[in-house]
């Protein structure tokens, strides 16, 4: 029955076989490795913290399957500012009572032991801090959570920890506490809103440990913490992302960008976050060097490394291809896993909705797809906006990507290998329907400083990009398009 439905699906494109995007959606959809590949990055290579042995592992191994491909690849160097790679956090809770809770430090949380009382804050907003008064001072705050499920639980929990992080400096606390937002004791690790500069511990507590601290403390009972992270610390050192490409018939000089990152957290494996992508972007490279596609315009596969820190490999391409960015047509990543693609986000740039569209025509039995035209801040799209760069991030159903954010749950298992393959002829068909479209089809051009800032307020996008420390370097100049 699975296989009768599997031919019912790809049928509209065997029947089509003579285009180049059909030839593309046809063989996405067949036997391919993409499912093997993911496999191997996940389980051989692992968790692949940006600076770490697994991320250099990672890297030679993309390379590897790119060229095996037979495709043009290289190393693309970048320096990324610090070096971070976390070994242990332990901490205790002691007072009224003694235990030792589930914890993992967020990024760039500073080393060493870190001593204080445990007050609770309520969620960390401002009359939480009120309520708390003084004792706040030199002491450690315990914020509490809501439960994430979702894409949407994601950016308030970044929000909801950006308005805590200020306040607890506000008030001189010596560190933060944020309980788990996910159940059964599963921790993840997430930035901070100053990434690569932070200078107060802060932790993530398993769900549970956090809410037995907080009925403690609800009872009147004092309660001391004491928590001891180590990690392998060092300055500035040499990353790599990975870019392959299929050089243009027509047009190379002008270039679509299909990126995912490589690089991941290292409690769980990467998988929907973004070892599926990634091994996505390999597949579709594949198939269209096997088929023989050449398009007009080149196409070009970044895996970007550095991601999780602040997008510093795509940072990089920006600035050493700051003369091209005209000719860059459109970078699109794809980051939030392998639940269903529902269409794209268009980020601010309204001309690409009917463009994007059009291109998905080809596949529209796999899906009924909506183009959302608001700004994503937080994956490798971001400096292709900041230069005015058309671009497109993928929007995905939910499946089970916030549940599993940065956490130790997500692994292999967690992917859904049908859809990865359905999301593959997706995303090879909006590149092949890109990378042809005629001159007077593309209605749309690199922006100026002055109409990049303007969609920035339209959107009133200066909270978020503070939530991910990036507002400050676009104001100053140090990012972006001058
Ligand atoms: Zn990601």
């Amino acid at each position: 029955m699975i296989r009768i439905l599997f031919l019912l699906l790809i049928l509209p494109f065997l029947t089509l076989a003579q285009s180049p995007t059909s030839q593309l959606i046809g063989a996405l959809l067949g036997e391919t490795p993409v499912e093997e590949n993911l496999q191997e990055l996940c389980d051989q290579v692992g968790g692949r913290v940006t600076g770490s042995k697994a991320n250099e592992k990672a890297v030679d191994w993309a390379l590897k399957k790119f060229q095996d491909a037979g495709l043009k690849a290289w190393k693309d160097p970048f320096e990324m500012p610090v070096l971070w790679l976390p070994e242990s956090t332990q901490a205790t809770v002691s007072g009224a009572v003694n235990f030792t809770p589930n914890i993992v430090a967020k990024y760039y949380s500073p080393v060493g032991t870190h001593k204080g009382k445990l007050i609770a804050v309520g969620k960390g907003d401002a009359a939480g801090f009120e309520s708390a008064g003084e004792a706040v001072k030199g002491n450690f705050v315990l914020v509490e959570n809501d439960l994430c499920l979702d894409i949407n639980g994601l950016f308030a929990e970044y929000a909801a920890a950006t308005q805590a992080e200020m306040l607890a400096r506000k008030h001189g606390a010596k560190g933060i506490v944020f309980m788990s937002s996910r159940p059964k004791a599963l921790l993840y690790r997430f930035i901070t809103s100053q990434p690569t500069t932070n200078d107060l511990p802060q932790l993530v507590m398993s769900r549970e440990d956090a809410a037995r601290c907080m009925r403690i403390l609800q009872g009147g009972d004092e309660l001391e913490f004491s928590v001891t992270t180590k990690a392998q610390t060092g300055g500035a050192f040499t990353s790599h992302n990975v870019i392959a490409e299929i050089t243009g018939s027509e047009k190379p000089e002008e270039v679509i960008v299909l990126g995912a990152h490589i690089d991941s957290w290292a409690l769980g494996t990467g998988a929907n976050d973004n070892g599926c992508n990634v091994s996505m972007m390999i597949d579709i490279a594949r198939q269209m060097k096997k088929l023989g596609i050449q398009p007009k315009r080149t196409i070009r596969f970044a895996l970007w490394n550095g991601e999780e820190q602040g997008y510093f490999g795509s940072w990089d391409y920006t600035k050493d291809h700051i003369d091209e960015m005209d000719k860059h047509i459109m970078a699109l990543s794809i980051d939030i896993g392998s639940g269903a693609l529902t269409g794209f986000f268009t980020n601010g740039r309204a001309e690409l909705v009917p463009v994007v569209d059009e291109v998905l025509k080809p596949v529209a039995a796999l899906g009924d797809f909506t183009q959302i035209n608001a700004p994503i801040v937080g994956t490798d799209n971001f400096d292709f906006m900041l230069q005015g760069v058309g671009n497109l991030v993928g929007n995905h159903l939910p499946q089970v990507y916030g549940i599993n954010y940065h956490a130790t749950s997500d692994t292999y298992d967690k992917v859904d290998l049908k859809q990865l393959k359905r999301n593959s002829a997706i995303v090879g068909a909006l590149a092949m329907g890109f990378a042809n479209l005629t001159d007077d089809q593309i209605t749309w051009k690199q922006q100026s400083r002055e109409e990049i800032q303007k969609m920035f307020e339209a959107f009133d996008l200066e909270f978020t990009m503070r939530m991910f420390g990036v507002w400050e370097p676009w104001i100053s100049g140090d990012r972006g398009r001058k």
